[in-house]
């Protein structure tokens, strides 16, 4: 009966998203009339309430508005930094002034946000960051550096971990902000990867002002909700997500796209398709086994086999992430179990590398030219290793699920209740540690 209920309900979300679709989605429209149209329907973001994008849907009855936007051709909400984490961080610890400042507007695609998180001495241990926040009047005044961040160079706004006291423990004088980034003192400096691109920076931010209000969560209280940030990211990267964000788009006034004719942008992204083809889900079973066809080694039982293995256990992955959003949705902290989705979605990485290397053979070193797939292999290939660094490394998820999920013993951590100030941190001071203490990403 209840069942019933369910799908009675689900058919009636089905039927009243393809009416609006039919009556709505239209490829000359603007990026950013659609994706405001999107959000005010609230089917851009269907979990998130409404009036902010969402509808405060279940996320079965998410799953099926997008669907349905995947099977009328439209194009799915914003993606980015602000949406997946953001967003939730808001909803969850933003206060209604904040929420109603900002959701809005990720929610529209309106706004690109960036993750200022880690630093040169900071990442596995990011509790040991010491970019600081000094308070004048009714604002903050921040100086340091951040590293690693992803679309720093067209953000709107980055959330920023900062040391607002020094003179209590590590993780308790980190504060959690919203900074503006379209300011004086903002330095982006873009990092070049192996693969070609520069999808990361570094920042820097010398006397750069962030009032008051912006300050998410209780003063000295940030470690939490960056724990929250770090578990929606998780999340997100083990493979968690229901919604289908823009692939062809990114949000943000600042990265030029929202006054663009989505045909346009289609148009443009089948031209670079064409130059340099995209393999959908180059990292899946599904896209090795295209490939393994194509290579004519389909019916190689060594093949076959492993392609076999890591199609169970990306299923078995999938239904363990499912599991982690069950027990967030329960109410308890799911980071043990985000940990296990990212951990072994970084496994599943590696293998899609090495089974799609070993099938291309000497053709697997080039990435130029008249190849397979446009390159989109040996493109992946190079890229895959982020996946066991970002949003904290394999070693860090282990430890992670050996503590907190097996009960195995505690790292030992021996500056855990020492001030801040006590400790030798960073870059210029750290000294030899070889206590192997403290990584908290
Ligand atoms: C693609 C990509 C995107 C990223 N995007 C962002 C972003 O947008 N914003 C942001 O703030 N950061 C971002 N990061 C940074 C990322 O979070 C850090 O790189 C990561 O947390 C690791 O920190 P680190 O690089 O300083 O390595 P380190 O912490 O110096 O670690 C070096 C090595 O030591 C190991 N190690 C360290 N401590 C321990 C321990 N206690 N036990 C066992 N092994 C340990 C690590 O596993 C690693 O192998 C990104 C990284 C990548 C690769």
């Amino acid at each position: 009966m209840i069942h019933d209920q369910n799908s009675d309900l689900l058919d009636e979300v089905r039927a009243e998203v393809r009416t609006w679709l039919k009556e709505n989605w239209q490829v000359n429209l603007l990026l950013g009339e659609w994706w405001q149209l999107l959000a005010d329907a609230g089917f851009a973001f269907p979990t998130w309430p409404a009036g902010m994008g969402g509808r405060k849907t279940r996320r079965e009855a998410a799953k099926v508005i997008t669907e349905e936007i995947g099977r009328a051709g439209a194009l799915g909400p914003p993606g980015g930094v602000g949406q997946m984490i953001g967003g939730p961080i808001l909803l969850e610890f933003g206060t209604e002034e904040q929420r109603r400042r900002w959701v809005p507007a990720l929610a529209a695609g309106a706004e690109s946000w960036c993750q200022l998180f880690s630093e040169p001495g900071a990442g596995s241990d990011l509790a040991g960051l010491q970019l600081r926040a000094e308070r004048d009047g009714d604002r903050w005044v921040v100086n340091g550096q951040k590293l690693w961040s992803r679309e720093a160079e067209t953000a709107e706004r980055g959330l920023l971990l900062a040391r607002t006291d020094s003179s209590v423990p590590k993780r308790k004088g980190i504060s959690y902000f919203v900074v503006d980034l379209d300011q004086d003192g903002v330095e982006v400096r873009p990092i070049r990867q192996m693969n070609g691109r520069a999808t990361f920076n570094e920042v820097f931010l010398t006397d750069v002002v962030v009032p008051a209000e912006n300050l998410v969560g209780a003063l000295g209280q940030g470690w939490p909700v960056a724990q929250a940030s770090l578990m929606y990211e998780r999340l997100e990267v083990g493979g968690g997500g229901v919604l289908r964000p823009a692939r062809i788009a990114s949000p943000g006034r600042r990265g030029g796209m929202l006054d663009r004719r989505i045909s346009d942008l289609v148009e443009e992204s089948r031209r670079a398709e064409r130059e340099r083809p995209v393999v959908p889900g180059v990292r899946t079973p599904a896209a090795m086994t295209r490939l393994a066809r194509d290579v004519g080694k389909n019916q190689d039982p060594l093949v076959r086999q492993r392609i076999a293995a890591m199609h169970a256990m990306s299923e078995a992955n999938r239904m363990r992430v499912r599991q982690a959003r069950a027990v967030r949705r329960r109410g308890r902290e799911a980071g043990p179990e985000a940990s296990m989705g990212k951990l072994v979605s970084s496994e599943l990485g590696r293998e899609a590398r090495d089974i799609s290397l070993s099938l291309l053979g000497a053709e697997g070193m080039v990435t130029e030219g008249d190849i397979t797939a446009g390159g989109a292999f040996q493109q992946m290939a190079l890229s895959v290793q982020s996946l066991s660094i970002a949003g904290g490394t394999d070693e860090i998820q282990r430890n992670l699920i050996g503590e907190r999920l097996l009960g195995l013993p505690r790292e030992p951590e021996v500056d855990r209740d020492a001030p801040f100030h006590q400790l030798r941190v960073g870059t210029q001071e750290k000294e030899p540690d070889d206590s192997g203490a403290g990584p908290r990403r």
